[in-house]
């Protein structure tokens, strides 16, 4: 390495790429393209044939026996807080370093929601700081499983049954991932995924909902389509019939056949987009171990980790620059980097809603959100993408060390 080019480029330096690395390409193909296509062409765009295929389709993947597909992740958990009777004056214990899905929902419940601190293994739950959380008030449990690992569910599932609690996962990175075997769902009452495009299975928008029994299906179906008889979607077909009655007041958050025939697809990928993220992810620790400023991630016991992200962390005090300063230095080394999470306490309309002080009694969630970063890490990265990735983080942890 020359001189000039050890010189970080946000500090004159010459960038180690000109054309910036995005920090996601989507991996949909040929096969997904004509899927789509055949769907356009079959005359029927909208919740059908494919939906319900691919709702089945889904549940075996996973094992799993009951559940509704909708149109996002965020729909999911909110129809989950609807329908297991979540509303005024009842508090959910949910963690800060999420997506503000998770947090929302409960707000649009109408139910209040409380921020729990989590622990640094797997950026999830704390369980001891969820029970310190629990007052007369709380009624349900919402874990994020953060990532692409699950958070320690199996504590929290314990804790939940044992104070009364309904338990809901947020499992938007976790299609993949299990724990002891066992998939996101076979824990919680509910659990929620999403087809988001940056999603380990993507329909480019598109969620699925899953739950314990027939009844809440039949509910979640019942709720995501105005309250219509749940085969009011085949009344347009030669077996259908003009009349459809409404026995609630419904949402309208249903999936498509377009995003069930790409997801039908993707489901047959899956097993090879999973294995590409892991490669990608194992090169990544195989090229900054032993960086001590770095905290790279590591997988919990018993765990298979999907790989929605690739998020290590900065040590604290290892560098002369904060986290901020060292994103926007490795933007200008020509990569994308990005952030999972700015903790929900720290945006302005939540901040307003908690209190100024809150992060006080969060110092995990304060000490994640202080180091923490993701790297590009999708299914179609290049071996030579993620060398590059890692030289950016390498040159600039070497010049800005301590
Ligand atoms: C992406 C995401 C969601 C929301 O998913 P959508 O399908 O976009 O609604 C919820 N929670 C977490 C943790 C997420 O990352």
């Amino acid at each position: 390495m020359t001189e000039k080019n050890s010189l970080p480029a946000i500090e004159g330096g010459t960038p180690l790429r000109a054309e910036r690395l995005p920090f996601f390409r989507p991996s949909h193909g040929e096969e997904e393209i004509a899927a789509v296509v055949e769907t356009l062409r079959s005359g029927w765009l909208t919740i059908g044939p494919r939906s319900q295929s691919f709702r089945t389709a889904f549940l075996a993947e996973l094992g799993l026996e009951h559940g509704w597909a909708l149109n996002s992740c965020t729909s999911a958990l909110f129809l989950a807080c609807k329908v297991l009777g979540l509303g005024s004056g009842d508090e959910v214990i949910t963690s800060p370093n999420t997506f503000a899905a998770s947090v929302n929902v409960i707000h649009h419940a109408g139910a209040t929601p409380v921020l729990a601190d989590i622990e640094l293994e797997t950026g999830g739950l704390d369980p001891d700081s969820v029970a310190a959380a629990i007052t007369p008030r709380t009624r349900a449990i919402l874990a994020v499983h953060y990532g692409g690992q699950l958070c320690r569910i199996e504590e929290l599932a314990t804790l939940a049954r044992e104070r009364g609690l309904l338990l809901i996962e947020d499992a938007a990175h976790a299609f993949g991932a299990t724990a002891k075997g066992r998939p996101p769902g076979a824990f919680g009452d509910m659990a929620a995924f999403s087809f988001y495009v940056t999603k380990n299975l993507s329909t480019g928008e598109g969620g699925f909902l899953s739950c314990r029994d027939a009844e809440l299906e039949n509910e979640i179906a019942l709720m995501s389509l105005h309250g219509m008889d749940q085969g009011a979607w085949k009344r347009y077909t030669d077996r259908g019939s003009w009349f459809y009655d409404l026995s609630r007041f419904g949402y309208k958050c249903n999936i498509t056949d377009v995003q069930s025939a790409l997801g039908l697809v993707q489901l047959k990928r899956a097993e090879s987009l999973l294995a590409a993220r892991t490669r990608a992810a194992e090169r990544y620790l195989g090229n900054l171990a032993g960086e001590t400023a770095l905290i790279l991630p590591t997988v919990r016991e018993g765990n298979l980790h999907s790989w929605h992200l690739f998020a290590p962390r900065l040590a604290d005090g290892a560098l002369r620059i904060d986290r901020d300063r060292f994103l926007n230095a490795l933007a200008a080394e020509g990569v994308a980097p990005s952030l999972h999470f700015i903790p929900i306490h720290h945006h302005s309309v939540h901040r307003e809603f908690f209190g100024d002080g809150i992060g006080e009694s969060l110092p995990r969630s304060e000490q994640l959100y202080r180091g923490c970063f993701s790297l590009p890490l999708f299914p179609g990265i290049l071996d030579e993408e993620v060398d590059l990735v890692s030289e950016a983080v390498l040159k600039l942890v070497r010049h800005y060390r301590s």
